[in-house]
């Protein structure tokens, strides 16, 4: 447990070196912990040190963990970000439990978030990114770059729903930094605030980039089992 906030604290160094070293006016990066197959146990250790925010990228697994977890802290204001990829089936699920959706892609998940405000209209408050395809990768989920403009318009003014920026993942085998300076633009372009982009091995670049959540699991929690 230890480990996880030494892990912990020297990621919160290095973004805050990072944001000082390339001061440009972006809103700065917050630290999604991403806790995909950890346990409510090693999640705890980073709540009672006042960490708040957490990436999960199964609804299933994501519902009966933080059910428990939200329980036992009934005081403290957890923000759960969806970052795996959502089926339209799982759309009503997937808004009871997390409080940003990142992976919105596609026009069948966004009718359906829609749907789920016209029935529950007390729960507005939820934040969207729109998903990018920004390697334009055959298997790859995410709107495709050229789209993206068209789609996130749709989103915000014909469905109503709070797109606050895009997310990508990268071409693994690639240099990200190109495709984190695209993504940047886009959401200048379209005057979104945020860029959800940057994982373990990569957040220092997105960050360079002005990335405004970065994404990291290992580099805090260790190895997935
Ligand atoms: C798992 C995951 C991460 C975190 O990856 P790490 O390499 O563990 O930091 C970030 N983003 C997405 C979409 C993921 O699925």
């Amino acid at each position: 447990m230890n480990k996880i906030l030494t892990n912990y604290q020297e990621i919160l160094k290095q973004i805050d070196l990072c944001k000082n070293k390339f001061q440009h006016g972006y809103t700065n990066p917050e630290l999604i912990a991403v806790s995909k197959r950890f346990s409510k146990e090693k999640i705890q250790t980073l709540l009672d040190v006042g960490h708040r925010i957490f990436g999960e990228n199964k609804v299933q697994e994501a519902k009966s963990k933080w059910m428990d977890i939200r329980k036992q802290n009934p005081d403290k204001t957890i923000e759960l970000h969806l970052i795996g990829p959502l089926q339209s089936n799982k759309v009503f699920q997937a808004m009871d439990v997390f409080d940003v959706i990142q992976t919105l892609d596609r026009e069948k998940i966004a009718s359906k978030a829609r749907k789920y405000f016209d029935e529950n209209s007390f729960k507005k408050n939820k934040k969207f990114f729109v998903q990018v395809n920004i390697g334009e990768e055959q298997q790859k989920s995410g709107v495709e770059p050229s789209l993206v403009n068209q789609f996130v318009k749709w989103c915000t003014y014909d469905l109503g729903l709070n797109i606050i920026g895009l997310m990508c993942i990268p071409p693994i085998d690639k240099d990200p930094n190109l495709f984190f300076k695209k993504i940047r633009c886009l959401c200048d372009e379209l005057k979104l605030e945020h860029a959800s982009m940057g994982m373990t091995s990569d957040y220092f670049s997105a960050i360079q980039h002005g990335a405004t959540f970065i994404r990291v699991g290992t580099g805090i929690f260790g190895a997935r089992d």
